[in-house]
């Protein structure tokens, strides 16, 4: 069996480009015993994936230059050599920029595929959705009234931890970029109101939306739209912090006054707690909960998804570039093979 992969030839600096990446085709082999042969059918673009591809000090370990870019898939068994899994099941597994592999049985999970389109694995019901559910009710703890701040919040993690805030009785403000992201964010996901962060009058459209400061603020992106939400921030406000995507791509610190005394003044005088995590730190105290309530609040309607799907493997480069750009509109997916279910 041949496998197309998409390897890391070059860690980018900045915008990661095409010469950053070869495209290398090369025969698998045979499974052994406890082995399966996977067919992608989608892969996840996910912004972490940019830390990858770097050698600065992270919290995971980079990718080697000639390694497959490495993320979450939703796959289709082609042949087992293992008990646990059977030919045809759909599994999620971490297989990355490929059309093929094979795989130890036991790195793979079975994907329900009665009650979901198998794509939401990677999304909403997958790793992302985890991460907005158990950031915000561990760290963030939205009281009902309370108001909860997220960016990046058409994508899968900010689109969950608004609809979730608002199941819990906070009022929900997404920032976006663009007014089509601002128009779903209300009418889509049932936001109470959205700020765009690519106007000129940011600042201001974000005060006159929230009205009362801002309780919970999940931080997902950094840059100039931290900046003018922690001015907001309540006393005894929380702050999850998620992701600092408007980095991901910097060659330099930023220009202008350095900013962080002023916030750390703000982290003193108002008792705010700020507090990272990497989403599977909280596999073991939420991971059944989470399962249990989105895949309810999935099935009947409470919690929206949107997807943005890319047709070929070949375009997942430009599909990831556009991600951290902000060109996706939901969950960024490359649809690598079809999907039986
Ligand atoms: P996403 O929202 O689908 O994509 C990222 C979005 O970030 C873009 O669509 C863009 O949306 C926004 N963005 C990019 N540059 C920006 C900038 N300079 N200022 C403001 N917004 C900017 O991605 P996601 O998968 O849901 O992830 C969201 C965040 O969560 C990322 O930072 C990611 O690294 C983080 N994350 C963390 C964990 C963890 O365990 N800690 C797990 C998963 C994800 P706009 O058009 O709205 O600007």
């Amino acid at each position: 069996m041949e496998t197309t992969q998409i390897r890391l030839a070059a860690y980018p600096v900045g915008v990661p480009a095409d010469s950053d990446f070869e495209t290398v085709t090369t025969t698998l082999p045979e499974p052994a015993d406890g082995q399966v042969l996977l067919r992608t059918i989608h892969a996840s673009l996910d912004p972490y994936m940019r830390g990858r591809m770097s050698t600065a000090k992270s919290y995971a370990e980079p990718l080697a230059i000639g390694d497959v870019v490495l993320g979450g898939t939703v796959c289709e068994v082609v042949e087992s050599r293992s008990e646990r899994r059977s030919v045809g099941d759909v599994v999620l597994a971490f297989t990355g920029w490929q059309t093929h592999a094979v795989v130890d049985a036991r790195q793979t999970k079975l994907v329900d595929t009665s009650s979901a389109p198998t794509s939401t694995a990677l999304g909403v019901l997958g790793m992302p959705g985890f991460t907005a559910y158990a950031g915000l009710l561990e760290i963030g703890r939205p009281e009902p009234g309370e108001t909860v701040v997220v960016a990046a919040a058409a994508g899968p993690v900010g689109s969950a931890v608004g609809q979730v805030a608002r199941l819990k009785g906070a009022r929900a403000v997404g920032v976006a970029g663009g007014a089509e992201k601002c128009r779903l964010l209300v009418e889509e996901f049932g936001f109470d109101a959205a700020v765009d962060h690519r106007s000129e009058t940011f600042v201001d459209d974000l005060a006159a939306a929230t009205p009362d400061g801002i309780d919970v603020y999940f931080e997902n992106v950094g840059g100039h739209v931290t900046e003018a939400v922690t001015r907001r921030l309540n006393r005894y406000a929380r702050v999850p912090v998620c992701g600092l995507i408007a980095d991901y791509n910097a060659t330099s610190t930023p220009e202008g006054p350095d900013r962080l005394p002023g916030f750390m003044r703000r982290v003193l005088t108002l008792s705010l707690t700020v507090r990272g995590f990497i989403q599977d730190e909280f596999t073991a105290s939420h991971g059944e909960a989470f399962a249990r309530d989105m895949g309810a609040w999935v099935a009947d309607g409470s919690v929206r998804y949107l997807e943005d799907v890319t047709d070929g493997l070949e375009n997942a480069v430009e599909a990831f570039r556009g991600l951290l750009d902000g060109r996706n509109v939901g969950k960024a997916l490359v649809r690598v093979g079809p999907d039986p279910s």
